[in-house]
């Protein structure tokens, strides 16, 4: 029997909701609605400073709009970070992580004695990571993965194939810091897992990540989720999509009136083709909507035609 697909999407309630993160919410929504699976909201509001009730709920409203529909409630990630502690003081027992009690000067000087050497990239090597626990003074401390020095990780990704990273440039990165809260590397693997996510389609801003994140799926043992990293939406002109190419905010376009289910349609077609169909029912779209049709480069919003597909329906 095969497990039951479950995605998710997780935006940063940071600002409103953007047209590639509308495409990401669909893609997800798409790929697990047609397959009978789940689809899961979860707000990545770790980042106290800059998470606004505001934008979470822009980002609820863009996507109801969209007829994205979530199963369950949104996930708060914030509300989630005792357990993410929790996996951390599970990483120290099992030996995959340690105690860092370097101060931000000594990483600091690290950090600037090596560049000084001209060396490309500075990874700090703790002092700690094999220190004996006898030794350990009765101080602050971070906890840090102690990833491996040699070989390379591989990360198998359904859009982009095999990505390769060499392991030298992976630091001992820190799960959760000297103040008790987690890094962000830390509870989106922590609750993907938890939320029982097999699927992980996300733009691919993201790969550089998720060769890290696979470190702590496999220190803590936990199957790896399928990865498939979108390529960004780019302009027009071949350039990363910003504000200077148009509207890129969900809301704008439901302000202007445009009906939901054409820019759906046209969200669908933006970096995944299948054939030459350009418009599709939902129901047909669900249909035939899999993680093999999405292109390896990056989709061109073209506003003219995002306006005539919204005009088809
Ligand atoms: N919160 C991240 C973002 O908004 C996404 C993290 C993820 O999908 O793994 O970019």
């Amino acid at each position: 029997m095969s497990v039951p697909v479950v995605t998710r999407f997780a935006p940063s309630p940071t600002g409103y909701l953007h047209i590639g993160g509308a495409r990401t919410a669909l893609f997800n929504w798409l790929f697990a609605r047609g397959r009978g699976g789940k689809f899961l909201l979860r707000i990545e509001d770790t980042d106290r400073d800059r998470s606004t009730p505001k934008a979470t709920a822009a980002i609820l409203q863009g996507l109801t709009w969209l007829g994205l529909d979530w199963d369950g409630e949104a996930v708060s990630q914030f509300d989630q970070r005792d357990r993410h502690a929790q996996v951390a003081h599970e990483m120290l027992e099992r030996g995959t992580a340690y105690k860092c009690f370097s101060t931000q000067e000594e990483i600091a000087a690290f950090r600037a004695a090596k560049e000084a050497t001209g060396a490309s990239y500075a990874v700090f090597q703790s002092p700690w990571r094999d220190a004996d626990p006898a030794t350990c003074p009765d101080a602050p401390y971070a906890i840090r993965m102690k990833a491996p020095r040699t070989g390379e990780t591989k990360i198998s990704d359904t859009v982009q194939g095999i990505v390769t990273v060499r392991n030298d440039q992976l630091d001992d990165m820190i799960v959760l810091r000297s103040d008790g809260t987690p890094t962000y590397m830390l509870a989106v693997v922590v609750d993907d897992h938890d939320m029982g996510v097999t699927h992980v389609i996300r733009g691919d801003d993201h790969l550089n990540n998720a060769a890290r994140q696979q470190m702590v799926y496999d220190a803590m043992n936990w199957p790896v989720p399928v990865w498939a990293h979108i390529p960004l939406i780019h302009g027009p002109d071949g350039k990363k999509l910003s504000k200077r190419h148009g509207a890129t905010a969900v809301g704008d376009y439901q302000a202007q009136g445009y009906p939901a289910a054409g820019m759906r349609n046209y969200l669908t077609r933006l970096g995944w083709a299948q054939g030459d169909a350009e418009v599709f029912t939902t129901e047909q779209a669900l249909e035939m909507f899999g993680l093999e049709g999405i292109g390896r480069s990056p989709a061109r919003l073209d506003f003219k035609k995002l306006e005539s597909t919204c005009g088809w329906h």
